[in-house]
């Protein structure tokens, strides 16, 4: 676990990931991965030192955690700094994009509160859709990580998708 945010770590985020990964391939249902960063964080940092940008870290943690509650067969997990990580099996490219638009714009309307001002967050996405007899956690989650760093570059606050030719 990682002890900011409770959140899985890195290593417990892949185990829990391959062992999903394993069940999909099993039933042939697909595997989508959701990379989301906080954007602009460096600035939270230096505008209200690193125990607010802490704070942010948790407070972003806490709604991802939340929206992924109701969402069966899926994981999530810090992967270090601003950045996590979410698998989910069994949903259509179309029900990912929409789930994380979902978590973007609930980030986007839900200010933190910090030394008793509000502070406004947005995030980042990048998803990937995989079929199951392809799936392998480090190329799923490398592209998810290639949409998310075109996201960032499209302007940030946003969702960029990107799918597998054998999946679309
Ligand atoms: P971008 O919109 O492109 O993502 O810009 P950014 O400023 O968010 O850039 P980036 O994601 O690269 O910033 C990550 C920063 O997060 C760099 C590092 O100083 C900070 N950081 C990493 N881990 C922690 C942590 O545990 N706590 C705090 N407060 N800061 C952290
Ligand atoms: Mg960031």
């Amino acid at each position: 676990k990682d002890s900011l945010t409770g959140l899985l770590n890195r290593r417990g985020f892949d185990d829990a990931a391959q062992r999903l990964i394993v069940q999909a391939r099993c039933s042939r249902k697909p595997v989508s991965a959701l990379m989301c960063d906080i954007d602009m964080f460096k600035q939270v940092n230096d505008t209200q030192g690193h125990e607010g940008g802490d704070a942010a870290i948790r407070h972003v943690a806490d709604i991802v955690a939340k929206a992924l509650e109701s969402v069966p067969d899926s994981v999530v997990g810090r992967q270090g700094g601003d950045e996590f990580a979410i698998l989910v099996v069994g949903r259509s490219i179309r029900e990912l994009a929409q789930f994380a638009d979902d978590i973007r714009m609930a980030i986007e309307s839900a200010p933190m509160t910090w030394r008793d001002e509000a502070l406004f967050l947005t995030i980042s996405l990048g998803v990937a859709i995989s079929a199951s007899e392809d799936a392998d956690i480090t190329s799923l989650l490398s592209r998810a990580d290639q949409a998310l760093y075109e996201a960032k570059k499209r302007g940030r606050n946003r969702v960029q998708v990107t799918a597998a030719a054998d999946a679309a």
